[in-house]
């Protein structure tokens, strides 16, 4: 665990945190801006960026601009994905696998996934998990499906591998490995998840059933109110007052991971709000941590 404690830790590499981390080192905040890579792996795909005033051309072009300015502008990255944010007290912890960062107020901006298996949300606590490293060691002996988004996430197969008595995985890309022996490959997907008030197991494309007790989906992002225990959401959407504040106080949120609609300009207007408001909220942390958010 780090012992530094820091102001704000944004966390999400897409434009909103972004624009959140640079309008925080404006403001000389002592912050953590941590994702899975700078500026999301969305805009990479755009084959061009439409809405965006002064900018023509396509995703890659404007991360190459983003860079210039973040190196320009030394704004620090650190590459991570945050497995859980709990509040503790008048600060925050964030873990990360074995790491941990504390810090005295949060921007979420994760973004939005959308769910690969439908229902899966209903299944959350109940068999479905998000996080091989924090709910594995509730699967020794037993069996799981994985859904494993890229190359990355193998790792989090094998050490499930290590706890289960049997893996079974489902490889979103190409060129899978795996080491460990209980470990089944399929090449197939996942249609439905099985179960009555628990997972069961998985039903296939090609109809395949498959009993299991646990179903990992291993990617970048994770419904937000599974990051954040006690984070208010609607319809998957982390519900915010207009200064980007949610229902926890210290506890930001902006981008695409707010609702609607999921545009770049929207996502870093949300950045910078959020920034400005958490610049607020640590000279005032008191008095907004008394207030309702949500009259
Ligand atoms: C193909 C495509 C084309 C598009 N074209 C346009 C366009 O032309 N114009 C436009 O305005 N918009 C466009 N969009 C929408 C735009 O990409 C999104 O609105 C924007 O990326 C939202 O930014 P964000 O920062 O909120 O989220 P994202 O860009 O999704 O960034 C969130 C980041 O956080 C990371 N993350 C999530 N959870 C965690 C975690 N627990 N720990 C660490 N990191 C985490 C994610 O991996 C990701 O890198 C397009 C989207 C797509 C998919």
């Amino acid at each position: 665990m780090e012992n530094k404690i820091y102001d704000v830790a944004v966390v999400g590499g897409g434009i909103a945190g972004y624009t959140a981390a640079l309008v925080l080192k404006n403001f000389k905040k002592n912050f953590l801006w941590v994702g899975t890579r700078p500026f999301g792996e969305k805009l990479l795909k755009a084959e061009r960026v439409k809405n965006f005033p002064s900018f023509t051309g396509n995703g890659v072009e404007l991360a190459a601009l983003l860079e210039r300015q973040m190196i320009v502008e030394e704004v620090p990255f650190t590459k991570a994905k945050i497995d859980g944010v709990y509040a503790s007290g008048d600060r925050f912890l964030l873990t990360s696998g074995a790491l941990s960062y504390n810090a005295r107020s949060v921007i979420l901006a994760t973004g939005v996934e959308t769910e690969t298996v439908k229902g899966a949300a209903a299944y959350l606590g109940r068999g479905v998990s998000y996080c091989a490293v924090c709910d594995g060691s509730l699967y020794r002996g037993k069996t799981v499906v994985c859904e494993i988004s890229s190359k990355n996430y193998e790792e989090e197969a094998e050490y499930l591998a290590g706890l289960a008595k049997k893996v079974y995985a489902f490889c979103k890309y190409k060129n899978a490995a795996f080491r460990a022996e209980n470990i089944e490959r399929v090449d197939d997907t996942i249609a439905e998840l099985e179960g009555e008030g628990r997972i069961t197991g998985v039903i296939t494309k090609s109809g395949r059933k498959i009993e299991a007790d646990g179903v990992f989906f291993l990617k970048d992002s994770a419904p937000p109110a599974v990051l954040v225990g006690g984070l208010e959401t609607e319809g998957g959407h982390v519900k915010v007052a207009r200064d980007m504040s949610t229902n926890l106080a210290g506890l930001f949120a902006a981008g695409d991971v707010t609702g609607r609609p999921y545009q770049y300009l929207k996502a870093a207007g949300e950045g910078l709000v959020a920034a400005y408001s958490i610049h607020n909220y640590l000279v005032h942390e008191k008095s907004f941590a008394t207030q309702n958010l949500f009259p």
